[in-house]
């Protein structure tokens, strides 16, 4: 029996459903891209405090924005809203949970009037939104909102005061802000929960910019009036596949048309500025409510992130394909922790409340995890935006206070080695960068000058000119070129004991 509020009584017991009455759910919530991490993460919050008790005037209302969103919001509707949050532990045991959250759901597409209608509706209280990185048109080159991206023209000529209706979240929420101001009503928050630094900051810089090119002083207002904060948000939630699917029905007997699959952790820091339109009680479900969430980010980005590049080309040249494949490599785990320990964790200010060296530890046994199927190639792709993000940064600052740069220059170097495109078998390796030629250039230059991958100034600022980091860098990319990974690894590894 497919799932709805009818047959959720009688599941099998394993599976765990909603302790609360969903017909006392109010939605005050309107969230924009109701994917896998939305659903894995702020509903599931939600949920757990609605399981307690609390937040049942705090529900989701999802909203569908792009027309690829109509399988997900059909879904859903046929399901009450209901969906099924498969949690997979290394041991390979899944836990089901039913969730109940999500109230009620839109698709803009067919009634773009209805949306702006529903967020303009004095219940809506937080618009959130997981739309991806890109869904911010932030200009790569000036860091600005991109005016010119195609798919914002439509808005930009739109009047939606004059009765025009808008296509993209942009235009939805400052449609309704504009409505809402002008009935001299108190805005929402918006709540960003997509994975880039300063989320929230990015969120108001953008759709303040946007604004400001149809009305100065809606942009105006804006600015002072409607909070965005930021937050750091973390739980690995990789597509749902059709055998994710077909296992919940055969082993437990769900019929849910798209479930969710996820890691068991699960991280939110949020910070505690929201408006006079209120917050749930996120804290009694384990979000970290701080007043400054930089700390956890950079934790997050030197830590977590650093360590998948860490971990993806030297695993990839080395012949592994799965990051729990190289997690579980004892060898690959040592480097890691150790990359970590010396040189991504002393660049860190204060991250108050957290055990470093838990989360380290944490973090391996993450990667561990032989059901998440994170493939090597998904973390080596867009280096060119990844390396300088996460691991130049964290080799800067320990330049700078005399800290430890070896590890990191071996990162870099596979970076090197891997840009080459062929890996130590000889087979050919798929480079995916948006600066794939650029690069792959730079690296078959390396024969020759083997400091020609380094020389860009735009990934790498002056590191070609430190002699302390080149000496380090030249050193690894001559012994990934003579001995391959593995054995420079053990090398390493030899060495430190
Ligand atoms: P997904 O593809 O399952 O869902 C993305 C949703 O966003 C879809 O409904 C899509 O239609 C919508 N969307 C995309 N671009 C949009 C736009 N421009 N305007 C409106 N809606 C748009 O992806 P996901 O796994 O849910 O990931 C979404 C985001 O969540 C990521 O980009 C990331 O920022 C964040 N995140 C994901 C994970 C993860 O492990 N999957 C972990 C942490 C954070």
């Amino acid at each position: 029996v497919p799932l709805s509020d009818k047959t959720i009584g009688d599941l099998d017991a394993r599976v765990a459903v909603p302790a609360y009455d969903r017909s006392k759910l109010a939605a005050s919530i309107v969230h924009f891209g109701v994917g896998g991490f939305h659903r894995a993460h702020e509903a599931m919050y939600l949920d757990a405090l609605m399981n307690q008790g609390e937040a049942l005037d705090w529900a989701l209302c999802g909203v569908g924005a792009l027309p690829h969103d109509r399988r997900i919001i059909d879904t859903l509707r046929a399901q009450d809203g209901l969906y099924t949050l498969v949690v997979k532990h290394p041991d390979g045991r899944l836990e089901p949970r039913v969730i109940g959250s999500i109230a009620e759901v839109m698709f803009a597409p067919d009634d773009p009037g209805a949306v702006v209608d529903r967020l303009t509706d004095e219940r809506t209280r937080i618009v959130s939104l997981t739309i991806t990185e890109g869904g911010y048109l932030v200009n790569q080159v000036t860091g600005e909102f991109d005016a010119k991206d195609p798919s914002i023209q439509a808005d930009l000529a739109a009047d939606f005061t004059g009765g025009d209706s808008p296509t993209t979240v942009f235009g939805f929420i400052v449609a309704a802000l504009d409505r809402r101001r002008r009935q001299g009503r108190a805005p929402f928050t918006v709540m960003s929960c997509d994975n880039l630094p300063d989320n929230g900051d990015v969120a108001k810089r953008m759709m303040t910019a946007f604004a400001r090119l149809k009305d100065p002083e809606l942009a105006d207002w804006m600015e002072s009036y409607v909070p965005f904060p930021n937050c750091m948000v973390d739980r690995i939630t990789p597509v749902t596949t059709p055998e994710d699917i077909a296992r919940l029905a055969e082993e437990f007997g769900v019929e849910d048309g798209w479930p969710v699959v996820c890691e068991p952790f699960t991280q939110w820091v949020l910070e505690d500025a929201f408006g006079e339109a209120g917050r749930p009680p996120f804290e009694d479900a384990g979000v970290q409510l701080v007043d400054d969430v930089v700390p956890y980010e950079l934790m997050k980005l030197r830590l977590l992130n650093a360590s998948h590049q860490a971990l993806a080309y030297l695993g990839y040249l080395s012949g592994y394909r799965y990051a729990h494949e190289v997690a579980q490599d004892p060898l690959f785990a040592t480097f890691l922790l150790a990359y970590m320990e010396r040189e991504g964790s002393p660049t860190l200010p204060e991250v108050p409340g957290v055990d470093l060296d838990g989360y380290r530890r944490q973090l391996v046994e993450r990667f561990a995890n032989p059901e998440v199927r994170d493939t090597l190639a998904r973390l080596c792709a867009e280096s060119s935006d990844r390396i300088p993000k996460w691991l130049v940064p964290v080799i800067r600052e320990n330049l700078r206070t005399g800290g430890e740069i070896e590890l990191s220059a071996l990162v870099v170097a596979s970076w090197a080695r891997y840009a080459e495109g062929v890996d130590e078998q000889g087979n050919a390796i798929d480079v995916v960068d948006r600066l794939k030629d650029k690069v792959m250039a730079a690296a078959a230059a390396q024969k020759d000058d083997p400091l020609a991958f380094l020389r860009d100034r735009d990934l790498f600022g002056d590191l070609a000119d430190v002699e302390r980091f080149t000496t380090a860098y030249l050193a690894a990319l001559k012994s990934l070129h003579e001995k391959g990974a593995r054995e420079t690894l053990e090398a390493w590894s030899n060495q430190t004991r």
